[in-house]
């Protein structure tokens, strides 16, 4: 059986979201504002791409998700900006003693076009998340056959690898 002294050297995470487009909002994705008629509805900025990263890096450390730490039924995350969010995954990554070794997205949507801005959005998610953009992989497709026009999906894969031991164990060795 493993003990709590026994640490994984690397953890894999996953993610998904899904979003439905109303008029009249900005778009966000990936931390970044599209120029678009429509945005992403919900009860935070909506940013699909930034939540489902988020319960990525929350899956692969254990941790409660998205919907549990910041509950929609909570006016506090009405309209948040969903980098608090993905701040708060990325702290409970750090504090488990694991940094992200790498991140691969894939966005389905029917518009607006992901590739000009792809560049960006790597380089924005790269930034909140403390790696290279080397490192951030953003990869968009149209939904054939899905009939899910009015919708945009996320899903997100993230490799997690040790970085040090965890506060919890620090703690644990001095007691
Ligand atoms: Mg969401």
């Amino acid at each position: 059986m493993p003990t709590t002294n026994q640490r994984l050297t690397t953890r894999i995470g996953y993610g998904f979201d899904s979003h439905e487009f109303h008029p009249g909002i900005p778009l966000k994705i990936g931390g970044i504002t599209l120029a678009h008629d429509k945005g992403l509805g919900g009860h935070s900025d909506g940013d699909v791409l930034l939540h489902a990263i988020a319960d990525a890096l929350l899956g692969a450390v254990a941790a409660p998700d998205i919907g549990a730490l910041f509950p929609p039924s909570d006016p506090k995350w009405k309209g948040a900006d969903s980098v608090v969010f993905l701040r708060e995954a990325l702290k409970r990554v750090h504090d488990a003693g694991y940094g992200v070794a790498n991140l691969d997205a894939s966005l389905i949507l029917a518009a607006p076009k992901i590739g000009p801005h792809a560049a960006a959005i790597r380089v924005r998610v790269a930034e909140l998340l403390e790696v290279r953009s080397d490192c951030v992989g953003v990869k968009a497709k149209t939904p054939e056959g899905l009939n899910q026009e009015n919708a945009a999906v996320a899903h997100v894969v993230v490799l997690l690898e040790q970085q040090r031991v965890p506060k919890k164990s620090r703690q644990a060795n001095k007691e």
